[in-house]
């Protein structure tokens, strides 16, 4: 499995991803933005895209579908709730299905919050892939967790915290739907000002251009994230100067965390 990652120069910030299988050449594009550039890429490769997929419904992760399944007959796929959402939606997957394709093999977790139909895709260490993979669309981002303002829900979110993405190894390796690291370290920091692994990050991707930003693991994640961190005192003491009655209970310190990250 070969993963080509691509900034878009938009406002929102979005990576656009291909796929691919070195073996027989085919590729999944998933959440593309920029259609022709996808199509162009893959033809740099030698890569036939078969099977495009929407991590969720919103306009910037579904709007090249119709270029890319144009030119390459290719179906979309999406959770069965973004069913009626997302224009020609050919398969509604649901948590546990396993996408293949040549050597690539995804697995679907389900996970609402972002909004009610988000799934991220896990490529679990096996014989072509020595480590895992998880691609998090808006669900995670590297040092934050996705917004619930646009027909998401944040206590749903923590549930997917927990159930999904907590059990996840330290080593898998994170490829966000958005580049929004370096604003997100800055807010990780005004939580957790002495946090040496955030200043650290901060330094080391201060000058690094969006297309070469790190991929992170999610170990290096829990290390900085304050939505992976929410035991650390530092984050808890933090927030009570803002919610002096913060309950003791991690789903609390999630929500008041996101309530301040929307407003950042
Ligand atoms: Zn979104």
């Amino acid at each position: 499995m070969k993963i080509l990652r691509r900034y878009m120069f938009n406002r929102l910030g979005n990576f656009n991803y291909l796929i691919g299988c070195e073996q027989t050449q085919q590729a999944i594009a998933l959440d593309p933005l920029d259609g022709q550039q996808m199509l162009d890429l893959a033809e740099q490769q030698g890569w036939q895209i078969k099977l495009i997929i929407n991590t969720h419904e919103h306009h910037d992760h579904i709007e090249g579908n119709p270029v890319v399944a144009a030119a390459t007959g290719a179906e979309i796929w999406a959770h069965k709730n973004a069913l009626g959402k997302i224009p020609n939606q050919a398969r509604g997957l649901v948590a546990g299905d396993i996408v293949e394709l040549g050597s690539i093999r995804l697995k679907v977790l389900y996970t609402p919050g972002h909004t009610p139909v988000h799934l991220c895709l896990l490529a679990e260490a096996d014989e072509h892939n020595p480590v895992p993979v998880l691609f998090s669309g808006d669900t995670l981002f590297n040092a934050c967790a996705g917004n619930c303002f646009n027909g998401g829900d944040v206590d749903t979110m923590y549930d997917t915290f927990v159930s999904q993405l907590n059990p996840l190894p330290d080593e898998t390796l994170l490829h966000p739907g958005h580049d929004y690291m370096k604003n997100n370290l800055a807010f990780a920091l005004s939580r957790e000002p002495g946090n040496s692994d955030a200043l650290s990050w901060q330094a080391k991707v201060k000058n690094v251009e969006h297309d070469d930003m790190p991929v992170m693991t999610l170990g290096q994640e829990r290390t900085y994230n304050p939505f992976l961190r929410l035991h650390s005192d530092a984050i808890r003491s933090t927030l009570k100067q803002e919610f002096p009655h913060l309950g003791e209970g991690d789903r609390d310190v999630f929500k008041a965390l996101r309530a301040l990250r929307d407003k950042w």
